[in-house]
């Protein structure tokens, strides 16, 4: 072999050993297109800071809120646009309730954020409208004394400003309503479910909570589960209102009002796993059978503890679901803000719910007679400690030590006819399993 040919036949193997190399190289990036991790965010309510000068008005409203933190949710909303450039996950869900009450102002900053996270992070973003997102006659901004009404927006509105967060990319798209169907990977489809009832919120003059799926959006559920098993993409459904009661109480307006007909198409296309929003609970439930569907709720992103969903998929293993909280502090650092409560988040937000939950507890104690001041306080302090848990989807955190206090034993020996008695014992048996993790094999 002359030395030509000895250089030739090393070159070949180099070359040879470089193109293994390479096609390893490929095999890994193929590999990790096929893992897709999917933030989740629900019920933001945002509303536009030019809505609100934060005057009398405004406080006067928030006194009868339910423990959002709506005087902050511009900075919440910055602080998890942050959260999610720094991790970049591949696809961000917004599963309706995008604004406070449908205000045209809000949808345009809230979309003008979400703008910001694609361009720096290249995250697709995919939203769905909830019940308070369009044709809401409470629109309203908040000036000195007074609440004005401000725009509101229509279906067609909605999407436009979110055209470049979903509706642009559907591969298909229902006739009746605002659902699509999207395919960000080959393996993983959503069909993204419009479930809300705005076309007679003007003539009734407030949104309607309640959803629903049509006769038509499930015809074409069908045809579009038909299409992903050709592609052998598997389908994960997103939607704002619940497939099941997640709470034995509070289920009337949350859960889907033609549930059991949904649910039958869900089973018959194979689709098992859905999130969902609404109820503002971190909460999980499936069916009861062999071949379980599950719902999965992430609670609301603007109250405590202002967590948003992180789910994996692997092609080859399945999902896994688990929360993160924003990091308000993190980024509050980061701007220089010099807002104590926003540099101590974490504690305020904390306080902020345990004392609107604690009022509410003492107003729902109003009626309840027979008890001495220390019992009751005994009883409210149980009532805010489950509450706040609860809607974190962390009860089972603290059931042990809730179910061994004095003020538990004492809703546990009320008259069975009061109302905050059975709503105490249905938060104490949510804390029976964790609320906040699934994973799906
Ligand atoms: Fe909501
Ligand atoms: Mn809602």
């Amino acid at each position: 072999m002359t030395t030509n040919k000895k250089w030739f036949i090393a070159l070949l193997f180099i070359l040879l050993i470089l193109a293994t190399g390479c096609s390893s190289g490929i095999k890994q990036a193929k590999k990790s297109d096929q893992d897709i991790t999917i933030f989740v965010a629900s019920d933001i309510h945002y509303l536009a800071k030019e809505l609100n000068d934060n005057g009398e008005a405004f406080q006067k409203y928030m006194s009868t809120s339910d423990g959002k933190l709506l005087h902050y949710i511009d900075e919440i909303t910055d602080a998890f646009v942050k959260d999610v450039i720094q991790e970049k996950p591949e696809v961000l869900i917004i599963s309706g309730d995008l604004t406070n009450n449908g205000e045209k102002e809000s949808h345009l900053e809230l979309a003008k954020k979400l703008a910001s996270i694609e361009q720096s992070a290249g995250t697709k973003i995919y939203v769905i409208p909830g019940n308070h997102d369009i044709l809401n006659p409470w629109a309203r901004g908040f000036q000195g004394t007074e609440q004005y009404v401000t725009d509101m927006i229509g279906a067609e509105d909605f999407e436009k400003i979110y055209h470049d967060f979903g509706y642009s990319e559907a591969i298909s798209r229902d006739k009746t309503s605002l659902s699509y169907l999207t395919a960000p990977s080959k393996d993983l489809w959503l069909l993204m479910l419009d479930t809300s009832i705005y076309d007679f919120n003007e003539l009734i003059g407030s949104p309607m909570t309640n959803g629903e799926i049509d006769s038509e959006t499930l015809l074409w559920m069908k045809e579009c589960s038909e299409k992903a098993k050709k592609e052998n993409a598997r389908i994960l459904t997103v939607m704002h209102h619940n497939l099941f009661d997640h709470s034995e109480i509070l289920n009337k307006g949350f859960t889907l009002d033609n549930q059991e007909e949904a649910l039958e198409v869900f089973k018959e296309s194979g689709l098992n796993l859905v999130l969902s929003g609404h109820i503002h609970v971190q909460n999980i439930k499936s069916s009861e059978d062999d071949n379980p569907v599950y719902d999965i709720v992430t609670s609301s992103l603007g109250v405590n503890p202002v967590q948003y969903g992180v789910l994996e998929f692997e092609a080859s293993k399945g999902f896994d679901y688990s929360t993160a909280r924003v990091d308000v502090e993190g980024w509050a650092k980061e701007t220089g803000v010099e807002d104590k409560n926003l540099i101590n988040f974490t504690k305020y937000s904390k306080d902020y719910y345990s004392e609107a939950s604690l009022h509410r507890a003492y107003e729902s104690l109003s009626d309840v007679t027979g008890y001495t001041e220390e019992e009751r306080n005994l009883m409210a302090e149980t009532m805010s400690l489950l509450n706040s848990n609860y809607f974190a989807g962390t009860v089972d955190s603290i059931r042990n030590e809730v179910l061994a206090s004095k003020g538990y034993q004492l809703w546990e020996a009320a008259d069975p006819s009061l109302f905050t008695k059975n709503y105490i014992l249905s938060m104490a048996e949510a804390g029976k399993s964790s609320q906040n993790t699934l994973t799906l094999r």
